[in-house]
C-alpha cells in the first residue's frame, strides 16, 4: 500500500466535518492537484472526546461515499506507541509510530558498536548530493547520534512488527514521528536515523522530524524562515540520498506536523518540493475545530452564546487546558480579551478575532490559541455542542471547507 505524492492529514475532533474536509480535496483535484486525504486522530484526542478509532473510520468511509470519491484515502492512527496501538489496528491503515519518548534512551554497548561498524562508508567527510557543504562525521558524532536514536528506532521496529503481524505488511502505510521533542534533528541525524529505520526493516513512507522554530497550534510559524528553508531543503536532499543508499521506499517524504496555519513557510515548502519534484504530507487537526467555533459564532443566537461560553470557560480554566500543550502554544496573557469584553461582541467581531487572516485588524492569535486548547469544554457540553453543529451544518461546513481550501491547499500547492 503506497501513499500518493501529496497528502493532507485532517483531524476532526467531533467527527462532523468529514464531508466538508473532503470537499476541499475535491476542489484541489478540480484545480489540477491530486491530494490524498488522510483522517488522523491521536489517542489523546480520542480520550478527550470519548471517541474510538472506529468512529474515524466510519466518518471517513461515509464522507467518501457521500461525495462518490474514488481515489485513495487513509485513516491515520496518529502518534501511537506499543501501549495503545492495539485499539487502532482494525480501523486504521496509516500508522504514525511515535518514538519521541525513547529518544535519548541509550542502547547497550554491543548494539551501539554493531550499528557504528556499519557506518564506516559515511564517516569522515559525508557528501550529500545537492548539498554544497560536506558534513563532517567524526567518530564522536556518530557515537552521539547512535546513543541518542538507536533505541528509539528499535522501538519503532517493535511497533511496526506488531502491526505487520496483525494486518499484513501490504495493508498499511507507515510514518515515523519524532516531532514532539525539544530540539530539532539535524540533517545528519536524519540521515543516520533513516539508516536505522532501514535496518529495522520498516518501509517508512513518511517521516516527521522536529523542525527548527515554533509550530504553535493553529497559528503561524514563529522562527527564522531562512533557517527553516535551509533545513527543509537539506532534509529533502538527505531523504532522496537515503532512499537510494538504504533501499527505503522511493515515495518516502517529509511529514509536517502541527502543519495547519503555517502560512509564512508554505511558500518555502511549495518552492522546495517543486524544485526537487518531491511529495509532502501536511498534518492538520485543530484548525477544523476552530472553524466549527467560527461557524457557530456566525450562526448567532444560542450558537454564538455557546462559542462565547467556550472562550470564557477556557479563560477561567487556562492552566488545566494549556498544560498538555505547553510546548506548542504561546499565549500572551495581556492580549486576551476579558469575558466582559467578549460578552459585548456580535457574530462578526467574534469570528474575525478567531479566524486566521494575517493582517486582519481583529485577528488575535492569543484568543485563537486559547480556544484551540478549549475543545475539552465543547466535549463537556455534549449534545448541546454537537446538536448545534448539526443544526448549522451547512454554515459550519462552508467555514471548514474554505479554511482548508482557500487558506491551506491554495498556498501549499499553488492552486
Ligand atoms: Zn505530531
Amino acid at each position: 500500500m503506497k501513499i500518493g505524492k501529496y497528502s493532507l492529514g485532517m483531524g476532526d475532533r467531533f467527527g462532523h466535518q468529514g464531508e466538508a474536509q473532503l470537499r476541499s480535496i475535491v476542489r484541489a483535484a478540480t484545480g489540477g492537484v491530486e491530494i490524498v486525504p488522510v483522517w488522523n486522530k491521536s489517542n489523546r484526542e480520542h480520550s478527550y472526546i470519548h471517541s474510538k478509532p472506529e468512529d474515524t473510520r466510519i466518518e471517513a468511509d461515509a464522507a467518501v461515499k457521500a461525495l462518490s470519491f474514488t481515489r485513495d484515502y487513509f485513516v491515520d492512527a496518529d502518534h501511537i506507541n506499543l501501549s495503545n496501538v492495539q485499539g487502532f489496528i482494525a480501523a486504521s491503515d496509516f500508522f504514525t509510530l511515535d518514538v519521541a519518548s525513547k529518544i535519548g534512551t541509550p542502547s547497550d554497548d554491543e548494539r551501539t558498536s554493531a550499528f557504528i561498524s556499519t557506518c564506516t562508508n559515511y564517516s569522515g567527510i559525508l557528501t550529500i548530493p545537492g548539498i554544497e557543504h560536506p558534513f563532517e562525521v567524526s567518530d564522536q558524532l556518530l557515537n552521539t547520534i547512535t546513543r541518542k536514536f538507536l533505541a528509539a528506532i528499535a522501538e519503532a521496529g517493535k511497533i511496526y512488527n506488531f502491526i505487520k503481524e496483525q494486518k499484513g505488511a501490504e495493508n498499511f502505510v507507515t510514518e515515523v514521528s519524532m516531532d514532539e521533542v525539544e530540539s530539532p534533528q539535524t540533517p545528519v541525524e536524519m540521515f543516520f536515523i533513516l539508516k536505522m529505520i532501514a535496518e529495522q526493516g520498516i518501509p517508512v513512507q513518511t517521516i516527521a522530524p522536529k523542525f527548527t522554530g515554533r509550530f504553535n497550534k493553529g497559528v503561524d510559524y514563529v522562527g527564522d524562515v531562512a533557517q527553516f528553508s535551509r533545513e527543509f531543503e537539506e532534509d529533502v536532499l538527505v531523504i532522496d540520498y537515503a532512499v537510494k543508499e538504504f533501499g527505503l521506499p522511493d515515495n518516502l517524504k517529509l511529514s509536517v506536523h502541527s502543519g495547519s496555519d503555517k502560512f509564512s513557510i508554505y511558500p518555502v515548502m511549495a518552492r522546495i518540493i517543486k524544485k526537487y519534484d518531491k511529495g509532502i504530507h501536511v498534518k492538520t487537526a485543530g484548525t477544523t475545530w476552530l472553524e466549527e467555533v467560527i461557524g457557530l459564532s456566525l450562526a448567532g443566537g444560542e450558537a454564538l452564546e455557546l462559542a462565547k461560553h467556550i472562550y470564557k470557560s477556557a479563560l477561567e480554566r487556562q492552566e488545566e487546558l494549556c498544560a498538555p500543550y505547553a510546548d506548542v502554544i504561546d499565549i500572551r496573557q495581556n492580549e486576551l480579551p476579558s469575558a466582559a469584553e467578549v460578552d459585548q461582541w456580535g457574530s462578526d467581531k467574534f469570528a474575525n478575532t478567531l479566524r486566521h487572516i494575517p493582517g486582519h485588524p481583529d485577528y488575535n492569535p492569543n484568543f485563537r490559541q486559547l480556544i484551540h486548547v478549549g475543545y475539552k469544554i465543547a466535549a463537556e457540553s455534549g449534545t448541546l455542542y454537537t446538536g448545534l453543529l448539526e443544526k448549522h451544518h451547512d454554515l459550519v461546513g462552508s467555514c471548514v471547507e474554505e479554511n482548508l481550501f482557500d487558506r491551506h491547499l491554495k498556498r501549499l500547492f499553488n492552486l
